[in-house]
């Protein structure tokens, strides 16, 4: 069965934000309950499913992924590398169960304030995406290619801190690092997010020039990429790490090629296996001989053609397909005999098929069985 949206899963837009997000899992987390639910089957799958949904959403790595590559995002991905976090797989329903309750009453019981100085300072740089084509004959070697990505790297005059000189930031005087400030409104007290550092807990006094108090730089990354043997359009390469770099010390986010396989102009291909249509004259066709085909690592293979062989008439040549990626097993090709009708006769070629007619009908004077089926088909029809 397809995964459903997880936005959809909680019924939240896509694009909202984490408070709206928490909210619409709270609802639908109370609407599920089991305690509530104890005569509706359904319930326990669809709480564990709204767990998932927020397990992802409400981290922002996580989304970040997801909004970028759907559920395609917590696949294996064909990187060879990690998955992005090893999440996505369901927990147990008693782990799911704990979840909510930390979620649903960490904030009362006074786990979900406080604490605050400056957590959010380190930001995770984006994933990015790289389309790259390849033509068949790479997918069949594996090759190894030089990509240019535009992307953000730290910055070498601050490293990153976003300081001149590498200075370090300083905690905010205004909310004295905690991010937030709180206000008296009435009975209520209200608390913000602080304006001087954004809710960083640090303020950088004199911004790094170069990068503008950013810590990271816009640049051209050259990057050399190992294109596996037996890659397909779709395939994903996860770069980890290759991505933006990370804010005040972040991680940097992963590159994720993907990879497209160019159409070629003598095999079709369908996973590991090969197909390839050869013209073969009529003459070979019809007293049988031997036709040279072409593979995909550049070289020919000797084909026998039985006497007599049609139009359509399939042959498999084995181990001659794609290598399977990451594995050792290679496809087939299979090639698909077309014979072809002689055109542009001189008189001789004519003279000579003339001839070759009146022989096959002494030959065979009762015709093709076709003819003989609509024969006594037409027969019947009178009966
Ligand atoms: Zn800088
Ligand atoms: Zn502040």
């Amino acid at each position: 069965m397809a995964k459903r949206d997880y936005y959809e899963v909680l019924g939240a837009k896509k694009g909202a934000s984490a408070d709206e997000l928490k909210k619409a899992y709270r609802a639908k987390a109370k609407e599920l309950h089991p305690d509530r639910n104890s005569d509706n089957p359904q319930a326990e799958a669809q709480f564990k499913e709204v767990n998932e949904a927020y397990e992802v959403l409400k981290d922002d790595q996580k989304k970040a992924a997801y909004d970028r590559f759907g559920h395609a995002a917590f696949e294996g991905g064909m990187g060879g590398g990690p998955r992005p976090g090893g999440y996505g797989q369901q927990g147990d329903f008693a782990s799911a169960f704990s979840d909510v309750f930390e979620d649903l009453f960490g904030d009362f019981m006074g786990r979900g304030g406080g604490g605050g100085g400056g957590r959010s300072r380190a930001q995770r740089g984006s994933d990015l995406r790289y389309n790259m084509r390849v033509s068949l004959e790479e997918a069949y070697t594996g090759s190894q290619k030089s990509i240019t990505v535009p992307t953000s790297v730290t910055c070498d005059i601050c490293h990153g801190s976003g300081a001149e000189g590498g200075a370090e930031p300083v905690t905010c005087p205004t909310c004295n690092g905690m991010g937030k400030v709180r206000a008296q409104q009435g009975f209520f007290t209200i608390e913000r997010t602080c304006h001087q550092c954004n809710g960083m807990g640090q303020i950088i006094k004199n911004p790094c020039r170069t990068c503008g108090g950013q810590g990271r730089v816009q640049k051209d990354k050259q990057l050399s990429v190992n294109i596996p043997l037996g890659v397909e359009t779709g395939t994903r390469i996860r770069l980890a790490g290759e991505g933006e770099a990370g804010l005040r010390g972040g991680p940097n986010g992963d590159l994720y090629i993907f990879i497209e396989v160019k159409e070629h102009a003598l095999f079709q291909r369908d996973g590991v296996h090969l197909f390839c249509r050869v013209p073969v004259s009529m003459p070979t066709a019809a007293m049988g001989g031997e036709i040279e085909v072409p593979t995909i690592d550049g070289g020919k293979a000797r084909v026998k053609v039985p006497a007599g062989a049609q139009s359509g008439k399939q042959m498999r040549l084995r181990s001659k397909g794609m290598p399977a990626l990451r594995s050792s097993n290679t496809g087939d090709m299979v090639i698909e005999l077309a014979v072809e009708t002689p055109v542009n006769l001189t008189s001789r070629q004519r003279e000579l098929l003339r001839e070759f007619e009146k022989l096959s009908e002494e030959n065979n004077p009762e015709g093709s069985s076709f003819f003989s089926k609509v024969k006594s088909f037409w027969e019947g029809m009178k009966g």
